[in-house]
Formats: C-alpha cells, sequence, structure tokens
C-alpha cells in the first residue's frame, strides 16, 4: 500500500486511516451524490472488502470500515472501477467539496461545484481539511457547516465569495465563481494559512479583491426525514441514519426494492433518496421529531484506539431525555462534532465529562461521570 494517514490528516481511499476496526476508507462522492449503479457497487465493496457497515461524515463523505491492511488494493480497485475515487491521488486528495446537498439539475449549486471539479488540478497543495462549501441555491442551507473558501447565496440575491471566519463576503460576476475560489486558496496558501490550520483561524486582513460587505443569506433548516422537492418527478425521500451508520446490506436493499435513480449525502446524518417513493428500510429514521437526530457519537470503544469509554449506546439512551443537541464523544478530539452542543459528554479515562453549550474536550462543569451517574443525572435511569 502507498501509506497510512498520519494522525490530523485526512484519511481517502489512497490514503486510508488505521482504526481499532482495520482501515478506514473515505469515499468522497462528487456533489454528495451516487448513481444507483454506484451505491450497489459500493455496498458490495463494504461487504467483501470491510466489515459491512457504512459510515457518514459531517462533511457529506462516506467511510467503509474494518478493511484488513490486505483487502485495501482489491478496494480501492473496486473503487476506482465504480468512478468513486479520482485515479490520481493528488486530485483526490484536494476533492473537497461540501455541495447543498439540495441542488438542481443545471442550478448554480451544481453548475458551480461542477465547474470545479473540473479545476482542482490548478489548486495549490493545502492541508487535508481544508476545503470548499458551494452554497448557491435561492437560499443558503451550509451555513452551519465547515467550508474554507464558500461561494453563498448573498443576501442581496447575488453570489458571493466569502472566507470562512468572516462576516461577509464579495460579489462574485456569474462564471467568475470559480476563478474566485482558486485565487481565495492560492491567498491563503501562500500567505502562511498552513501555519493557522484554517481559514477561520487565519486572521491576516484579506486582499481587497476578496473583500466585500455582503451577508450571505440566512441559511434554511438543514434536511431532515420526509419528502422533499429537488425537482424530480416522483419526489425525493429523506431518511435519517442514527450516529451516520448504516449496514451496506439494508442500504442496498433498500435501493433495489425502489426505483431510486441516486442517493445523495448531506452533512446531517440523512441521506437523499432520489426519485423513489418512502420505502424506509430497519434501521434508518423516517420520523423528523427522532430523537437520534439531535444526537452526535462517534462510535468510540472499541472502535477507535483513543477511546477509553462506549459512546453510542449510551447516547441512545440518554436521547429522550436531553433538551437540545447532544454529544458523547470517545475523547476530546471531538471526531463526530467539532462544533459546540448544548450538552458534551467528553470520554476520558473511562469516565465522562460533561460540558454546556461546548464541543468535546471543552472545560466541564462536572468530571468523571460513570455512565450509571449520567443516565440518572438526566432522569433516564
Ligand atoms: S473522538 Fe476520539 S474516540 Fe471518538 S472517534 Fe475520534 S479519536 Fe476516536
Amino acid at each position: 500500500m502507498s501509506s497510512f494517514a498520519v494522525k490530523g490528516w485526512c484519511p481517502d481511499a489512497w490514503h486510508p486511516m488505521m482504526a481499532g476496526d482495520g482501515l478506514l476508507v473515505r469515499v468522497k462522492p462528487r456533489l454528495g451524490r451516487l448513481t444507483r449503479a454506484q451505491v450497489l457497487g459500493l455496498c458490495d465493496a463494504a461487504v467483501v472488502h470491510g466489515n459491512g457497515l457504512i459510515d457518514m461524515t459531517a462533511r457529506a463523505n462516506l467511510q467503509l470500515r474494518g478493511v484488513p491492511e490486505t483487502g485495501w488494493q482489491a478496494l480501492l480497485d473496486r473503487l476506482l472501477v465504480l468512478d468513486l475515487v479520482d485515479p490520481d491521488p493528488v486530485i483526490e486528495q484536494r476533492r473537497n467539496i461540501l455541495v447543498a446537498p439540495d441542488w438542481r439539475v443545471g442550478d448554480d449549486s451544481h453548475r458551480i461545484a461542477g465547474a470545479l471539479l473540473t479545476r482542482l488540478d490548478e489548486l495549490p497543495d493545502l492541508l487535508g481539511k481544508v476545503g470548499f462549501a458551494i452554497d448557491a441555491g435561492q437560499t443558503c442551507i451550509l451555513g452551519g457547516e465547515a467550508g474554507d473558501f464558500r461561494i453563498e447565496r448573498g443576501g442581496d440575491g447575488g453570489l458571493i465569495l466569502r472566507a470562512d471566519g468572516r462576516a461577509t463576503g464579495m460579489a462574485v460576476a456569474a462564471g467568475r465563481e470559480v476563478d474566485a475560489l482558486i485565487a481565495l486558496a492560492h491567498w491563503f496558501a501562500a500567505s502562511g494559512g498552513a501555519k493557522a490550520g484554517r481559514m477561520a483561524r487565519h486572521r491576516l486582513v484579506l486582499p481587497e479583491w476578496a473583500c466585500g460587505d455582503i451577508l450571505p443569506a440566512p441559511s434554511a433548516a438543514c434536511i431532515v426525514p420526509g419528502l422533499h422537492d429537488l425537482g424530480l418527478r416522483d419526489g425525493s425521500w429523506a431518511y435519517g441514519l442514527p450516529f451516520g451508520r448504516i449496514e451496506a446490506r439494508i442500504l442496498a436493499g433498500m435501493v433495489e426494492a425502489s426505483p431510486a435513480a441516486a442517493v445523495r449525502i448531506t452533512p446531517w446524518r440523512v441521506l437523499l433518496v432520489e426519485g423513489a417513493p418512502a420505502v424506509c428500510a430497519g434501521g434508518l429514521i423516517d420520523n423528523p421529531a427522532d430523537p437520534l437526530l439531535h444526537v452526535d457519537a462517534c462510535p468510540g470503544a472499541p472502535c477507535c484506539p483513543q477511546a477509553s469509554v462506549e459512546t453510542r449506546d449510551l447516547a441512545r439512551r440518554l436521547a429522550p431525555h436531553v433538551a437540545g443537541r447532544l454529544h458523547v464523544s470517545g475523547c476530546a478530539k471531538g471526531c463526530a462534532r467539532q462544533r459546540a452542543a448544548d450538552v458534551t459528554l467528553t470520554g476520558r479515562d473511562g469516565l465522562f465529562d460533561l460540558s454546556l453549550n461546548a464541543p468535546a474536550g471543552a472545560l466541564p462543569v462536572r468530571s468523571a461521570l460513570s455512565p450509571a451517574e449520567l443516565l440518572a443525572h438526566f432522569g433516564a435511569a
């Protein structure tokens, strides 16, 4: 194999990361969309080469887990045939593009993301986590999602270029959006952005051509389970994945049982089945009020070697009893959620620290709580 990702890097299919349950192989579907054939091929690959589980990430990517080192090359070959991985590892590493998942064929999000995909060779070398957000629908929907270099619908109705961490952006002419994104990425790289890590932490004053005073349009609510209009004849149905995980055989069975043309991945652990009536499979969430939709929990122990605590069983039991967003993290890294949650439990030395309105690893209001103590604390015992 070529190499394993060092911690702190973002793994991809060419550079898988070793986890407690084997290699983790990340797949980045273009435009966040897999055709029917790609879904079925990916599901089969997850069963044949991995442990049969597929995880959805907060960047609308997919991860196959439990891949033995001896099985990685065969899996990679399969993903290349499915056209889910770029044959050039450098281009694959640069292909970090989050697209508003409610895009329609021919709209601005579709047009700009498609154009950016063809120009990745013009980008500078960037850290693995650095990426783009294309949020150019009639309203924004990715306002709460990470993306260093952004094209968004502006509050004035036009399109803007906005550097993450800045409140406002500059108007960008139709057809020049990708030029602007590439120029901003080059400025970031040339001005020492790698040292800051992300654009939001790179506090250098932006060049004049990237400064503007246009606020992005207010962001719409994220997509929840139910019927959605993507401009397709038969409508599209969204389903939640508890903790962003699905068994490959269940996903494949759902697609096979429907006329679905494709599946879209969202950053909210919800998938959209294009052009198919409701065919909810076991284990998926079809109720937009399900409390599990408000929970983030990483795999925890024993899947992750960094974890000293089990996370998801506890999260499942606590979910109905916690008001607001709950985040149960196996350690301070906070893989399942980088931002603050209303209630955050961070594993440490086999117990949990409890923080409020904080990200994983933040200063706790109570420390070293056992799962039993937490269940009692939230009235779930
Ligand atoms: S947050 Fe920690 S325990 Fe959880 S998956 Fe990430 S590294 Fe592992």
